[in-house]
């Protein structure tokens, strides 16, 4: 299987009737060794910049967040980099930074609502995100987002950092695309209204599920409630897509969902544009990939949203594998 594997490793993901995918790789991690896979993925999907804000003993400066953000986007060639604004609270913490503590955290002050909240933190970043983006092709992502008026703040203050660094003559990519993490239910419900404002969508399925399901996503005792392949979640991710292809902007998914090979029948039937994972699972999702075809799959997906629990949808999906052997 590993020389299977590597035969696939630096080609393009391609379904056995021909059709291609956006693979890409989720990073983040100082210490985790990309090594080979600026070849091996189309980009990165998900960069997730908590980590350089957590391994540091202080607040990154601009300068500090550019140097990192630049090396990303230089190193990747051209290929597309989705840089994630600060997603902190929740169960990640700052040892610099004491937020205050919180009954219901994952609900509480987490990602751009903390962002929002602490505006210069917020646009310090966007700074250093937008001159990043003069030297590769990289994307703004914002997590969490619940309302309109979050995306249309965020955007807002996006607009004034490139205001400042026009006036300051700095250069950066005036048409870099702006995206919002698809992990709250209420984005799913408005994804049509979203989608009008944004350039893109990324589902973030490990909290989209932890929030649909109503199932803490560290919670061990309820981990048996917490599944992806719950229908309730197969059909928010199936809207979502074709609210946002009916707007004609694409789709990723960030979550552990895009790159589980279970999951990719159901997910090339549903249209989704990119997925990004981490690095172990790229090439693996590119050789199963290979095995699929979208006809086949659109069946399994029909079916597959016809069923009442996640365990008939696993049980569906496994059978059809065996029935495709
Ligand atoms: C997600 O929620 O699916 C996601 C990719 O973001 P994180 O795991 O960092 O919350
Ligand atoms: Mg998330």
């Amino acid at each position: 299987l590993t020389e299977r594997l590597a035969a696939f490793k630096n080609e393009p993901a391609r379904t056995a009737d021909g059709h291609t995918v956006e693979l890409a790789v989720n990073a983040g991690m100082a210490e985790e060794k990309l090594d080979g896979m600026v070849d091996e993925a189309d980009g990165v999907g998900l960069f997730r910049t908590e980590f350089l804000f957590m391994q540091s003993d202080h607040f990154p400066t601009e300068d500090e967040q550019f140097h990192v953000y630049k090396q990303l986007a230089s190193a990747w060639n051209g290929k597309p980099v989705v840089i994630r604004t600060l997603d902190i609270g929740g169960d990640k913490e700052l040892s610099y930074w004491q937020l205050p503590a919180e009954s219901n955290p994952f609900l509480g002050m987490r990602a751009i609502r903390l962002c929002l909240h602490e505006q210069d933190l917020f646009k310090t970043q966007l700074r250093a995100i937008l001159r990043a983006s003069a030297y590769g092709c990289v994307k703004i992502m914002f997590p969490m987002v619940t309302t309109i008026d979050e995306l249309r703040k965020a955007k807002a203050f996006t607009e004034q950092s490139k205001a400042e660094l026009r006036a300051e003559h700095i250069a950066f990519d005036e048409n870099v695309e702006i995206g919002i993490m698809a992990e709250v239910p209420s984005v799913i419900q408005l994804a049509d209204r979203f989608a009008k404002q944004v350039d893109f969508f990324s589902i973030g399925t490990n909290d989209l599920v932890q929030y649909t399901l109503a199932v803490d996503r560290m919670n061990e005792k309820v981990a048996h409630l917490y599944d992806y392949f719950h229908p309730a979640v197969l059909r928010s991710i199936h809207s979502l897509i074709q609210a946002a292809h009916r707007e004609g902007k694409w789709v990723g998914m960030c979550g552990k969902m895009a790159g589980d090979p279970l999951a990719a029948p159901l997910l090339l039937a549903m249209g989704l544009d990119e997925w990004s994972m981490d690095a172990p699972s790229v090439a693996r999702q590119k050789f199963r990939l290979s095995t699929l075809t979208v006809g086949e799959s659109k069946l399994l997906l029909e079916k597959a949203l016809d069923l009442d629990t996640a365990a008939e949808v696993r049980a569906a999906v496994k059978h059809w594998n065996q029935s495709q052997e």
